[in-house]
């Protein structure tokens, strides 16, 4: 049922779920930790729960909103805030180097709608040299996926994608009646520090997806098992790496080590002699 909020009807396509919650907005805000002066850019700002507050910190905010009519009306619901600039638009296919000062300039942050929030994480990992850190609320099993360690049944793909290149913190909790109207699920708040200076080199980050998407296939395989016809076993003795874990048991950095050995075999096999 679609519900009417602060007399905007809320569009289930676009996630709109918005946070009505105080002690929530708070714990946010206090967890991001504006400042004046800073370089700030809010995705899909909705209502502007927390658009409000980061103005009164900050002074100028930009914001990318792809509904029409919430970009329209909230300038005028946020006058005399602060400066506001609203880029309508889809985050998806937003270039953030155009709002960045110099590398690791920009801090982001968003309430994002769950139906496309790994997709937006990834758009912005591709533009991660000029982002200082990004906080965002996300369904609650993503935001588990994300801060995974080795070992444990939410390791996977995601978390070795993300973690390879940031540095990714779990901060809150946040429960369904925080949000008008509810969602169906419970939802985090996640911070993702990119690595100013690289902790993993990956030389081809299409093998190191295409590894992962392999082995996580067949997460309860052996290693061994999971990467045959990509990775010979003696690659792995070589590594030092056990044969007999089971993918989720791997280290990010020796997944990005296989990826590399990947990479140079793939390519010294294909350059011409
Ligand atoms: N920030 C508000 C809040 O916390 O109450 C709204 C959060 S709501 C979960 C998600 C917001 O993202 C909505 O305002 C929606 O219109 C917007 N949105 C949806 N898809 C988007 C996209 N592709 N690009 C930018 N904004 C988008």
């Amino acid at each position: 049922m679609t519900r009417r909020v602060d007399g905007h009807m809320a569009r289930k396509r676009f996630g709109q779920n918005f946070l009505t919650d105080e002690r929530v907005i708070a714990g946010i805000i206090a967890a991001f930790a504006p400042a004046r002066g800073q370089n700030v850019v809010e995705i899909g700002p909705g209502l502007g729960a927390l658009t409000r507050e980061l103005l009164g910190h900050l002074g100028r905010l930009h914001v990318v909103e792809l509904d029409r009519d919430l970009a329209a009306a909230l300038p005028l619901r946020l006058m005399n805030e602060g400066e506001l600039v609203v880029h309508q638009s889809d985050a998806l296919k937003f270039d953030f180097r155009t709002l960045a000062t110099g590398p690791h300039s920009l801090r982001v942050i968003g309430n994002l709608p769950y139906n496309i929030s790994t997709p937006i994480l990834f758009h912005l990992l591709t533009q991660s040299d000029v982002i200082a850190d990004m906080t965002f609320m996300l369904q609650k099993e993503v935001v588990e996926r994300m801060v995974a360690e080795p070992g444990t049944g939410d390791y996977g793909r995601l978390s070795v994608m993300l973690q390879y290149r940031c540095q990714v913190e779990w901060l809150l909790h946040v429960p369904p009646e925080a949000f008008s109207p509810p969602p169906k699920v419970d939802s985090a708040v996640v911070r993702l520090i990119p690595y100013a200076t690289p902790r993993y080199t990956c030389n081809d980050e299409s093998k190191l997806q295409h590894l992962l998407t392999t082995a996580f296939n067949m997460r309860r395989k052996t290693l061994r098992n999971a990467v045959k016809g990509l990775i010979p076993a003696e690659w792995l003795d070589e590594a030092g790496i056990d044969p007999g874990l089971r993918p989720e048991e791997v280290t990010v950095a020796d997944w990005v080590a296989l990826a590399n050995r990947l990479a140079t075999h793939e390519s010294t096999e294909t350059s011409p002699s």
